[in-house]
């Protein structure tokens, strides 16, 4: 039994600041498995920090009966960097003040920093290769210097997510049904998982393009076993993005509820013994590659007035949204209709309603992939 809450202190980039990050390692150090979570990489999403809050003593509770067949590492609020982002009093958190870059984006490529290393070594013993490679991560990670505070705060996550064989990132969208990003070669998994959240749509592609955190303990395998065919080396690490809804879906009620059905997922991963936490959920919608999911944009600034409701069946052409013009001939008066370009589920919408030209004011997961949609997958 072990459960530990380790502080971390990160020098500021501005001299005289320090912040602290926070984590906590609990169930039994000689584990075979190890499952690492996180929430609020984008400080702006904490429905995940509630959500943790709840889980946190779920396992504590779990470690204490002796239930833990996994050491579980949690990172309630991964990203103090962004969540002290506060300025005329609003918090923002989603990019990098000083770089400017999404806190969700450029993660390192690992298959680049490791393959050359690892390459004479691996064996035809599927178990050893993962052993090799994260040995190999491992000896990358101890000669990375980190300089900067978010190299810092990134190394810390790394030196504790890269040896795991779950690793779930807790996000929320805008306004949103609950979703999982994740990896086709993770299905079944994910589709457990999507249960277990009951989540309205599981996205899969092997590369979004975004080098987003998920990605960075997925594509390390995948591209691995694709350079060398003849090794046999296994996808060692289920990782996914989970969105919890919307930005503003933080209660008690819901992330109590949202943590329980976390729980159950790990017993059914059996990461977790006992009886279930409760019953086994109904089935889900299956996953549907992302590239079927579109990302409705508008053209120009205008005043969204929504003809569509989450979890709406639509059809290609249906309206989603009339935006409202607010300047030129038709200023307080036109309505230009913004329309699904593809049949699907509605998945998400805006909070604010100002938007502007390459805004997002839409997803509608749809089953057939989209020509327009390739390359960079995600929205930033
Ligand atoms: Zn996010």
């Amino acid at each position: 039994m072990s459960y530990e809450h380790i502080v971390r202190t990160i020098s500021c980039d501005a001299p005289g600041l320090k912040t602290e990050l926070n984590y906590f390692r609990i169930g039994p150090k000689n584990a075979s498995q190890k499952v690492f979570m996180q929430a609020a990489l984008h400080a702006d999403e904490q429905p995940g920090i509630m959500i943790l809050h709840h889980l946190l003593p779920l396992l504590k509770q779990a470690d204490t009966n002796g239930l833990l067949n996994a050491q579980f590492v949690i990172f309630p609020m991964v990203n103090p960097l962004g969540m002290s982002d506060l300025s005329f009093g609003q918090h923002q958190g989603r990019y990098n003040r000083v770089t400017g870059v999404n806190f969700n984006r450029q993660w390192p490529d690992l298959f680049k920093e490791v393959h050359e290393q690892v390459a004479d070594k691996l064996t035809d013993n599927p178990d050893k290769n993962i052993h090799i490679v994260r040995d190999g991560i491992k000896q990358w990670l101890a000669q990375s210097k980190p300089v900067t505070a978010i190299q810092q705060q990134q190394h810390i996550v790394i030196e504790e997510a890269f040896d795991a064989d779950y690793v779930l990132d807790l996000h929320c969208d805008n306004d949103s049904l609950a979703h999982i990003f994740s990896v086709p070669q993770s299905t079944d998994v994910m589709q457990s998982l999507s249960d277990w959240m009951s989540a309205a749509a599981t996205l899969m592609a092997e590369d979004s393009g975004g080098h987003s955190f998920d990605e960075v303990w997925s594509t390390v395998w995948l591209k691995l076993a694709e350079a060398y065919p003849d090794k046999p080396i296994p996808l060692a690490c289920h990782s996914a993005t989970l969105e919890y809804r919307g930005r503003f879906d933080v209660f008690d009620s819901i992330n109590l509820d949202d943590a329980e059905r976390l729980y159950g997922f790990l017993q059914t991963q059996e990461l977790i013994n006992g009886d279930l936490i409760r019953s086994t959920p109904p089935a889900t919608a299956k996953p549907t590659d992302l590239a079927a999911t579109e990302f409705t944009k508008v053209n120009e600034a205008g005043l969204l007035a929504y003809q569509v409701e989450l979890g709406d069946i639509v059809k290609k052409g249906d309206v989603l949204a009339d935006l409202i013009a607010l300047d030129g001939d038709g200023a307080f008066s036109k309505r230009t209709p913004i329309l699904a370009g593809t049949d699907g589920l509605l998945l998400s919408r805006n909070v604010q309603k100002y938007v502007w030209p390459g805004c997002n004011i839409a997803k509608v997961v749809g089953t057939k992939r989209l020509t327009s949609r390739s390359g960079m997958l995600l929205a930033d």
